[in-house]
C-alpha cells in the first residue's frame, strides 16, 4: 500500500509557512503514525464523506484520498495552509474549505448525508469540537481524533476513573469511545508540551436519551462541577427532603454510568 502512496512531504520550517502557536498549530511528521490515524477509521459505517477538521498541510489528506471510495472535505482556518492545500491537493479543490469550524453550518459543506470527522484537532478547541460533533450527532456516525492525551482518556474513561468527567458522561450517552494509541511529542514540529491520545467515537444506536435531555446536560454539568461533593450537595438545588434521602446520592458523580446519570435526571424531572 505504501509504495504506492502520493507522497506530500510534511511541511518543514523552510521559511515557507511557520507554525502558528495561537491556531495549535503541530504537523505532525511521522507518516506511520498518520497512516495508523487514518487507519483508525471503520469505514464499516454507512457513509461516503469524510471531513478533516484543521488538515494543515495534508499530512493525513494524502492516506486519507487514497480511498477512492470516499469523498474528502478539508477546513483550516489558517489561510496559508489553505493555499498549500489547494496547491498539493488539486484534485480536492471544490471540498477545501477555509474558516473556523466551530462557525461553520457544516450541511453546507457536506449535504445532509452522514460523514466521519477525522483530524489531528487543534488542541486549544478541541472540546468545542466535540460539543459541535454532538450538535450533528445524527449525520456523524463516526469520529477519529488525535487529543490532547489527558483529553482523550478523559473522554474515552469509565465510571470509577479519576479523570471521569463532564465530556465523558456527555458524549458516552451518544458515541461508544475506544481509546487507540498514544503519541509521542517529538514527532511533531513545533513539539508540543504534552503527549497525544488518538481515539475513535463511534455512534451507539440511540436516537434521544430515556429523559429530558436539557435536565441531564444540567445535572452532570453541576455535579461534577462540585466533584468531590456527594450528589445530595452538588445537587442540593434540585432536591428535596424525601429524595435526599435516596442512597444513591450519596454518591459522588464520577461512580456514576450515563444509565445511572439517566434515572438520576429522571428522578429529579418530578420535581423541577
Ligand atoms: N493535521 C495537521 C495539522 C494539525 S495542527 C497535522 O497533523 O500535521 C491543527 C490544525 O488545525 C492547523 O492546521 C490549524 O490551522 C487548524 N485549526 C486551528 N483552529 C481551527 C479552527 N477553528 N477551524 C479549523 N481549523 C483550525
Amino acid at each position: 500500500m505504501l509504495e504506492n502512496t502520493k507522497q506530500h512531504e510534511p511541511r518543514k520550517d523552510s521559511g515557507e509557512v511557520k507554525a502558528k502557536k495561537h491556531l495549535g498549530q503541530h504537523f505532525l511528521t511521522d507518516l506511520t503514525i498518520a497512516q495508523n490515524i487514518v487507519n483508525g477509521l471503520t469505514l464499516a459505517k454507512n457513509y461516503k464523506k469524510v471531513l478533516e477538521i484543521g488538515p494543515g498541510m495534508g499530512v493525513l489528506t494524502q492516506f486519507l484520498i487514497q480511498n477512492n471510495n470516499y469523498q474528502t472535505y478539508l477546513i483550516d482556518i489558517d489561510s496559508e495552509s489553505i493555499i498549500y492545500l489547494k496547491k498539493h491537493f488539486s484534485e480536492l479543490e471544490k471540498n477545501i474549505v477555509e474558516g473556523d469550524f466551530l462557525n461553520m453550518n457544516l450541511e453546507e459543506i457536506t449535504g445532509k448525508e452522514p460523514f466521519a470527522i477525522i483530524g489531528n484537532f487543534p488542541y486549544n478547541i478541541s472540546t468545542q469540537i466535540l460539543f459541535k460533533v454532538l450538535d450533528y450527532k445524527d449525520q456523524i456516525p463516526e469520529v477519529v481524533g488525535m487529543f490532547q492525551k489527558e483529553v482523550a482518556e478523559r473522554i474515552a474513561s469509565k465510571p470509577g476513573s479519576k479523570v471521569y468527567g463532564i465530556t465523558s458522561v456527555l458524549l458516552q450517552a451518544f458515541y461508544d469511545i475506544d481509546y487507540l494509541f498514544t503519541v509521542d511529542e517529538n514527532v511533531f514540529n513545533p513539539p508540543p508540551k504534552v503527549k497525544s491520545g488518538v481515539i475513535r467515537l463511534t455512534r451507539n444506536n440511540k436516537s434521544k436519551l430515556d429523559c429530558n435531555e436539557t435536565l441531564f446536560k444540567t445535572i452532570v454539568k453541576t455535579a461534577f462541577n462540585q466533584r468531590r461533593k456527594t450528589l445530595s450537595n452538588s445537587l442540593k438545588p434540585f432536591l428535596n427532603e424525601t429524595l435526599k434521602e435516596m442512597p444513591v446520592f450519596r454518591l459522588r458523580p464520577e461512580q456514576l454510568s450515563v444509565e445511572q446519570f439517566i434515572e438520576l435526571t429522571n428522578l429529579l424531572d418530578t420535581l423541577n
